[in-house]
C-alpha cells in the first residue's frame, strides 16, 4: 500500500499514524499540574530556566514565553537570534518574532524589524496594544517607538565582521541566503494552559524583506489549548509550504502523539516540498495532555526539554536516517 494511503486510513480509522520513535523525552507519563518547557537548540536550555523563573516569580504563561526567547536575543554570540544575529545581504539586521496564547487565541507578530534588540517584546506588544496581529519593516519600527521602546543598535561586532567576509567573498552583494537557527519555544502550564513564541534574525544575507515561518501563525507556531503547541526551525520556506506548526498540532488533535504529528509533517515536506528530503526543518512539541516530542529531517538539531524541574539538551535522530525515499520505515 502507498504510505499516503496508509496515513489517509490510519487517520480515518483514528490510528496508524507514522510509528513513533520513542526516543525523544516522552517516555514519561505527564503528572496532572506539571509545567512543561519545551524549545529549540541548545540555547533553549537558557531560555526554558527564564520561562520557568518568570513562573515563579508570579508572571503569566505569556510572560513566561516571551522573558525565555528574550535570553537569546540578549546574547551576542548566538548570531541567528535578536542582539548578534546575521544581517541581511545588505548589512541590515532585520528581526522576527512572534508570540501566541493558545487560550484566546491572541497574538502579535512582527518582521523585518530594525533597530530593537528584543522583538519579541514588541510582538507582545502588539498582541496587547495593537488590533493588528502582525506588523512588518517600517510600520512595524514605528508601532515600537510609539510604544515607547528606544532604539537600539543591533548590528553586534561579531555579526559586522562576519558580513565584512561574506561581502569579501561576495562583493556584489549577492552570495546565497544560509545559516539559521532560530528559538522558538513551547510552554504548557499546570492549568493546561499553552503558550508559543519564537524569535530569530532568519537566513543569514537574506533578501532584504524577506520573511520566513518564524513569526507566521501556523507556520514558525502555533498553540491551541485544545489540542497542543508547537514551533519550528529550519528552512521558513519549507515550512511556511506546509504550514508546517499548524499541520503537527491538527494530527495532534487527531491523536497523534507530538512525534507522529511531526513525523507526518516531515513526510509531507519530504514528499511536497521541490527539494524533498534536502531540506532543513525542525519542531518540538507539547500535546494538551503534556506529552511532548521531537522531530528534525537532518541529523544536528537539539531540544531543550524541561519537565518536572529538569532539563536536559537532546539530541533529535534525523527523518531521513530512519525513512527512505519512499518514506517507508
Ligand atoms: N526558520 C527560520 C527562517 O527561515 C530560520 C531557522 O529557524 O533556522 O527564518
Amino acid at each position: 500500500m502507498h504510505r499516503r494511503d496508509f496515513l489517509l486510513r490510519g487517520a480515518a480509522a483514528g490510528a496508524g499514524f507514522l510509528a513513533s520513535t520513542g526516543l525523544q523525552g516522552e517516555s514519561t507519563p505527564p503528572t496532572p499540574g506539571e509545567v512543561i518547557v519545551i524549545s529549540t537548540w541548545p540555547f533553549g536550555k537558557a531560555a526554558n530556566a527564564a520561562a520557568i523563573q518568570t513562573l515563579e516569580s508570579g508572571g503569566s504563561a505569556l510572560d513566561a514565553v516571551e522573558k525565555g526567547v528574550m535570553t537569546a536575543e540578549a546574547d551576542p554570540s548566538i548570531q541567528s537570534v535578536g542582539f548578534g544575529g546575521l544581517p541581511n545581504r545588505s548589512g541590515v539586521v532585520e528581526l522576527d518574532a512572534a508570540i501566541q496564547d493558545g487560550r484566546t487565541f491572541e497574538s502579535g507578530a512582527v518582521c523585518s524589524l530594525q533597530g530593537y534588540r528584543h522583538p519579541i517584546k514588541v510582538a507582545r506588544a502588539v498582541l496587547d496594544h495593537s488590533p493588528h496581529l502582525v506588523l512588518v519593516g517600517a510600520g512595524a519600527r514605528e508601532f515600537a517607538t510609539d510604544q515607547g521602546f528606544p532604539v537600539e543598535e543591533t548590528l553586534s561586532e561579531g555579526a559586522r565582521e562576519a558580513y565584512r567576509k561574506w561581502r569579501k567573498k561576495h562583493p556584489d552583494g549577492k552570495g546565497p541566503a544560509s545559516g539559521h537557527d532560530t528559538l522558538g519555544l513551547v510552554l504548557l502550564n499546570s492549568d493546561g494552559h499553552i503558550c508559543v513564541a519564537c524569535t530569530t534574525s532568519g537566513l543569514a544575507w537574506k533578501h532584504p524583506g524577506r520573511v520566513g515561518d518564524s513569526p507566521l501563525l501556523g507556520h514558525g507556531l502555533y498553540a491551541d489549548d485544545e489540542a497542543g503547541g508547537c514551533v519550528a526551525t529550519g528552512d521558513g520556506e519549507e515550512i511556511t509550504r506546509v504550514c508546517g506548526s499548524f499541520l503537527v498540532v491538527e494530527w495532534m488533535r487527531k491523536g497523534a502523539t507530538p512525534e507522529e504529528a511531526i513525523d507526518e509533517t516531515l513526510d509531507r515536506i519530504a514528499r511536497r516540498s521541490p527539494r524533498g528530503r534536502d531540506v532543513h526543518a525542525s519542531f518540538v512539541a507539547i500535546r494538551a495532555d503534556g506529552m511532548t516530542g521531537a522531530g528534525s529531517m537532518r541529523k544536528g538539531f537539539h531540544q531543550a526539554l524541561t519537565r518536572k524541574g529538569k532539563t536536559e539538551v537532546l539530541s533529535v535522530p534525523a527523518f531521513v536516517d530512519r525513512t527512505t525515499d519512499e518514506n517507508k520505515r
